[in-house]
């Protein structure tokens, strides 16, 4: 697998440090969003209140927003029905699939679109396999799945040589793209 393809378009530590206005500028007009670790902390069912406020933020800017999780049903339309915005479960990201359907959904073409997630194995690869602009967002929470702690691993070391690669700006090498 291409090294690029695990490269995030843009990373942040929250949702609210996205700059909306700047996306829209860009062209942006939809917005695909993971749940687990993303918006709700893996072990909590509540959304993060900050989250919730930064959804509302992107409605009222005027972007389409669309869940796609590889979470259960139930838990996906719970969340979705509570946000007010479509969700799609049991996407299998980094299937292309789930992506595919968002963009149908909310009826836009993958270069007016960008996926939020927190994991570089399922969104942002599926993002950018997609042709989606990926944002990679700071996991909520550290409690996750084995399987997950597991890829966080390998995560941590592609993060790594994205940096050193200069394509990845992170961290302690971010200020100076800043601003
Ligand atoms: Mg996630």
């Amino acid at each position: 697998m291409a090294l690029r393809l695990l490269c995030p378009n843009k990373f942040v530590n929250s949702l609210a440090e996205i700059n909306l206005p700047l996306l829209q500028a860009q062209g942006v007009k939809a917005l695909i969003v993971d749940i687990d670790n993303t918006l709700v902390a893996w072990d909590k069912a509540e959304i993060e209140s900050a989250n919730r406020a930064w959804i509302e933020k992107a409605k009222r800017l005027g972007f389409s927003l669309c869940i796609v999780s590889n979470g259960k049903e139930k838990r996906v339309q719970g969340l979705a029905r509570e946000l007010g915005i479509p969700g799609l479960a049991n996407a299998i990201k980094p299937r292309k699939r789930g992506f595919l359907r968002a963009l149908e959904l909310m009826n836009v073409r993958p270069e007016e679109t960008a996926i939020v997630g927190d994991q570089l194995f399922t969104d942002i690869l599926g993002g950018n396999r997609s042709g989606v602009y990926t944002i990679w967002v700071t996991p909520l929470s550290d409690q996750e799945l084995p399987t997950t702690k597991l890829m966080r691993k390998l995560e941590r070391r592609v993060a790594r040589n994205l940096v050193k690669k200069g394509w990845l700006v992170t961290g302690s090498n971010r200020s100076e793209v800043q601003g």
